[in-house]
């Protein structure tokens, strides 16, 4: 009997429990400024008009059906994933491309095959970062470091204590950068910022390890989103692989299917050896893959597929990328305008400063707490506010509560 008696009960996971906290309250005023999905401007989920187009084509297909995908995926998901987030870089010849469960399986995937084939390298990540980054790269049994990148007081980026972190680690680790619209302080490296964060990482042989959860969010172009990545992977082919772990939960708004894709891109060596290097990698991957999953879920990458291999509806995602962006920007104008004539004490430029779906506030736990508790706003503890949920009928309401909280 009772083997499992002594296991301990954990605490439930803490967005998961905002989301939870928020669904049973009955405030009809509530607003949700917790988990990073987009809302429109009624504060309800979007289907962008693109899925809906490629979802009818999908439908549409006279060989539709529900058979098992490849082990390592849809090919015109790999393919066109490969191609929104490497551009021009894209080599094929030295790019593993397989599917995953979204960002968060791309992650886990990069966990396993470090663990497997680098199992002393540390992991840094940035401090404060993702809250799942570490336990992911932990529950593999890998050593998880962080680098200093946000500053609290000035609200800026400590790109000097980025740098000494990237000098000071053991040569050949492993440094997980955001590669846009960075969660939770939606403060990203200037182009001149990345290029010196990429040359201390050339130097001492680190691996980079892009996580892309929200390509097009930063600016609304998904191309110019993707300058860290692309940048990375021009400075780093003749230093080290490149691993990207992309999703499409965010920027194609299918958060519950699980779209993305795990990226190893190969340092430019002889053709002979990126071959064989390439071979040997895909299929590492697929035994991995086909042990865990057995093969990726195939409805939201069909669609997904389907948008990328079509010149038409790629054109509507942008634009339908534009629209969640621009919409994004002008609420948090809307904030920072409203706090401002509010007179509220402190600065709120960082609000329209900060870019991708977040903003980190700078509002202190107990903050956060009376929002909750006063005024049915919910947010993460740490101040981020997940400014999507943000429209029209409630930014007013928001910013009263703020300013009641701060004063
Ligand atoms: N990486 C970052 C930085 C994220 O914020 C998220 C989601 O919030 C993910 C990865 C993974 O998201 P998903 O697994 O839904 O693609």
């Amino acid at each position: 009997v009772g083997i499992f008696n002594g296991v301990d009960t954990l605490p439930p996971d803490a967005l998961f429990d905002i989301k939870k906290r928020y669904t049973q309250d009955t405030r009809a005023h509530k607003v949700d400024l917790g988990i990073g999905a987009y809302r429109d401007n009624n504060g309800q989920p979007w289907v962008l008009p693109s899925v809906r187009r490629a979802e009818e084509k999908v439908h549409a297909d006279k060989g539709y059906n529900h058979e098992y995908l490849p082990i390592t995926g849809l090919p015109a998901l790999t393919g066109g994933a490969a191609r929104v987030i490497f551009g021009p870089e894209y080599a094929e010849d030295r790019t593993v491309s397989v599917q995953s469960i979204s960002g968060t399986g791309a992650l886990h995937i990069a966990a396993k095959f470090l663990a497997k084939f680098l199992p002393e390298r540390t992991i840094y990540v940035s401090d404060p970062t993702w809250a799942n980054h570490k336990a992911i790269f932990q529950l593999q049994g890998l050593n998880v470091a962080s680098y200093p990148y946000w500053d609290a007081a000035s609200k800026s980026l400590l790109l000097d204590g980025f740098l000494d972190s990237i000098d000071l680690a053991e040569e050949g680790s492993v440094f997980l950068l955001h590669a846009c619209a960075h969660n939770p302080t939606g403060l990203d490296p200037t182009p001149e910022q990345w290029d010196a964060v990429l040359e201390r990482l050339a130097a001492r042989n680190h691996l980079a390890l892009f996580d892309s959860a929200y390509q097009g969010f930063a600016t609304g172009d998904l191309d110019r989103d993707a300058l860290a990545v692309r940048r990375g992977v021009r400075r780093m082919a003749s230093v080290s692989p490149v691993i990207v772990c992309q999703s499409f939960a965010k920027n194609v708004g299918m958060y519950g299917e699980r779209v993305g894709c795990f990226h190893i891109v190969l340092p430019d060596q002889s053709s002979e050896v990126n071959s064989r290097v390439h071979g040997a990698v895909s299929s590492q991957l697929a035994k991995l893959i086909r042990s865990e999953v057995s093969n990726p879920p195939a409805y939201g990458a069909k669609i997904v597929g389907a948008i990328l291999a079509d010149k038409s509806l790629t054109a509507a995602w942008h634009a339908d990328m534009v629209t969640m962006s621009s919409r994004i920007h002008a609420m948090r104008a809307a904030l920072r305008e409203k706090l401002v004539a509010l007179g509220t004490p402190g600065t709120w430029d960082h609000i329209v400063e900060q870019c991708g779906m977040f903003s980190f506030t700078g509002l202190s736990p107990e903050m956060v707490r009376r929002l909750e508790t006063q005024h049915a706003v919910y947010l993460v503890s740490s101040g981020r506010a997940s400014i999507a949920g943000l429209n029209e009928g409630n930014v007013d309401h928001v910013a009263r509560a703020i300013d009641e909280v701060v004063r």
